[in-house]
């Protein structure tokens, strides 16, 4: 019997371990789509830039055109001037280019302000891509690391499950049941220790005769309060 409690008990130290192991493997996926939302984010703030630079190219050139557009209607009028009669009607074609003149200006001044964007946003593209790359340098050394630590718990799992298969070998069928039941509404932990006469998962006193019994290690037994099955401190050897 005595034996029986004893592969309990690193059952339950295996299957301890075991719950640890698979909560640590949880968190590698997590760990690892941070880092790829890191490189992502860093490749966003590029792709933004370049995207900006597109469209100030683009207003560029519409603003080059109409630019164009005013010194057309210009010439046209300039050369109008000459066949105007009155001088009411030529002060008025005046008043027009003059007003042509001050849209042309405001056109050119801002294809200049817009040149002056295209440096800026270049500027940031070319920032952008370097912290892209340091990003990704740093992020995929970062990852790797964490894909190494993660096939070292895997394995670890592995030879975990592979102790319990070999504890549970020496396990008779029927205190393997009661494990499993007291395991699945015992929070995972079927085996209580009994520890200066209290049982240490329920804190309730054992008494006196079933101490008696749980020394004499002929059967198993359970608490009378939680059902956990119950082995004294002496019963450990590793
Ligand atoms: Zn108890």
């Amino acid at each position: 019997m005595i034996t029986q409690i004893e592969e309990l008990i690193k059952l339950q130290n295996v299957d301890k371990e075991i719950i640890k192991t698979k909560k640590q493997l949880k968190e590698f996926p997590k760990l690892i789509k941070e880092i790829e939302d890191k490189i992502a984010r860093s490749i966003q703030i590029v792709e933004n830039a370049k995207k900006r630079l597109v469209e100030n190219q683009t207003s560029r050139k519409k603003l080059e055109l109409d630019v164009e557009e005013y010194k057309n209607k210009i010439r046209e009028k300039k050369l109008a001037l000459n066949s105007i009669k009155t001088n009411k009607e030529y002060s008025a074609m005046i008043a027009e280019i003059e007003f042509m003149e001050k849209k042309k200006e405001e056109a050119e001044e801002k294809v200049i302000q817009s040149l002056i964007e295209t440096d800026e946003i270049q500027e940031e593209i070319k920032k952008a891509e370097e912290e892209r790359a340091k990003v990704k340098t740093v992020y995929e050394k970062e990852k790797e690391e964490i894909l190494k630590q993660q096939k070292e718990v895997e394995s670890h799992l592995k030879e975990l499950e592979e102790e319990r298969a070999k504890i549970v070998d020496f396990i008779d069928e029927e205190y393997l049941k009661l494990y499993t039941e007291l395991g699945k509404t015992r929070g995972g932990i079927p085996l209580s220790k009994v520890v200066n006469g209290f049982c240490s998962e329920c804190y309730m006193k054992i008494r006196p005769q079933v101490l008696v019994e749980l020394k004499k290690g002929k059967d198993v037994i359970t608490c009378e309060n939680c059902g956990r099955i119950l082995y004294l401190e002496v019963e450990v050897k590793e």
